[in-house]
């Protein structure tokens, strides 16, 4: 089959198509490398059944050919590139998917969504349930995510329901692994970073919130899954161990140096207090559940930042 990935220079699209490829699938992947990288996509250059196009897809898309399937990845997924690039987010999660929807449309092709935990905002409901619609403050500083997934996630139903178009909708739980840039952010890298460069860990509040972490290699068996699957309705991907900041934190000092110090700095606002996964209807639908121990993923993970901290990488 022939898929179309838009964010494929990302942490996950890349992954993805890694996955795809190895399949005996051809990819044709797309990027702006606003926050992707070349160098996640470097080894597969020469790859006779990919093509790596640069190209917005928030503005009209042109590839030549026929698609089986469209995976719309493209996403600044952390909240620091959220918080600079909030029209961008907005964009890519709007105009971008209709873009996206519309060539799987022509192409009469299945469609993902990689949509979001965020969809449930800070989430009264524990652990969340696809049934559960979030409380998400609309003009808050996240709101340019999350609101742009939830938009996303309806012109992709609506595609569905005018079009009979055959779209699938992930909601993606935080997600770690080797291929993440190292000044993304996000908890995982930042922690790893500062372990590996003998600085404190930043956690932000006490420290109580809680998080859980998917290694990026269940994930995206988890994507592919859903993607060939009949289901139309949102289906959660996640790791349902759930475990507090400080925890991870302190998980991150056994598995590095145990003598790094812990700082303590302001929460950013609408930082979700709880957050969980209840993938009750991903084993049930998809058969899936995570595989990869916390241990295991941090390792592989370790070694991965381990290089990038000897040998930086720019982040285009
Ligand atoms: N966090 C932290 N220190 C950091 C980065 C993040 O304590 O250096 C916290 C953040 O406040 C949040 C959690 O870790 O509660 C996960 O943050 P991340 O940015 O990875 O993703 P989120 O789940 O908020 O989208």
């Amino acid at each position: 089959m022939r898929f179309l990935i838009s964010g494929a220079a990302g942490f996950i699209g890349s992954h993805l198509c890694d996955y795809l490829l190895s399949d005996g699938h051809t990819v044709v992947g797309i990027d702006n490398f606003i926050t992707g990288s070349r160098t996640n996509l470097a080894h597969l250059e020469a790859h006779p059944r990919f093509q790596l196009l640069e190209g917005d897809v928030t503005q009209p898309v042109r590839v030549d050919g026929s698609f089986d399937g469209v995976l719309h990845v493209a996403s600044l997924a952390s909240p620091r590139h959220y918080y600079a690039h909030p029209i961008e987010t907005l964009e890519v999660g709007s105009t971008g998917t209709r873009n996206m929807l519309e060539i799987a449309r022509k192409n009469n092709a299945l469609f993902l969504l990689t949509s979001t935990s965020e969809c449930y905002g800070d989430p009264e409901v524990h652990p969340q349930v696809e049934t559960y619609w979030g409380n998400v403050n609309p003009v808050g500083p996240r709101s340019c995510y999350d609101e742009s997934k939830r938009y996303a996630e309806a012109i992709t139903m609506a595609y569905h329901r005018k079009y009979g178009l055959r779209t699938t909708i992930a909601r993606i739980f935080n997600t770690y692994g080797p291929r993440m840039a190292l000044n993304d952010g996000r908890v995982v890298p930042a922690f790893l970073d500062q372990a590996l460069r003998g600085e404190p860990l930043t956690v932000y509040g006490d420290g109580s919130q809680t998080r859980s972490f998917c290694y990026v290699r269940d994930l995206v068996e988890g994507l592919v899954k859903l993607l060939f699957s009949d289901e139309r309705y949102p289906v959660n991907l996640g790791n349902p161990n759930e475990m507090t900041i400080l925890e991870f934190a302190e998980y991150v000092r056994r598995a590095v140096n145990p003598n790094i110090p812990i700082r303590f700095e302001p929460l950013p606002q609408d930082d979700p207090r709880r957050r969980r996964p209840d993938i009750t209807k991903a084993k049930r639908l998809l058969n899936w559940e995570p595989k990869v121990s916390l241990r295991e993923g941090l390792e592989e993970t370790v070694r991965y930042f381990r290089e990038l901290v000897r040998s930086p990488i720019p982040s285009r």
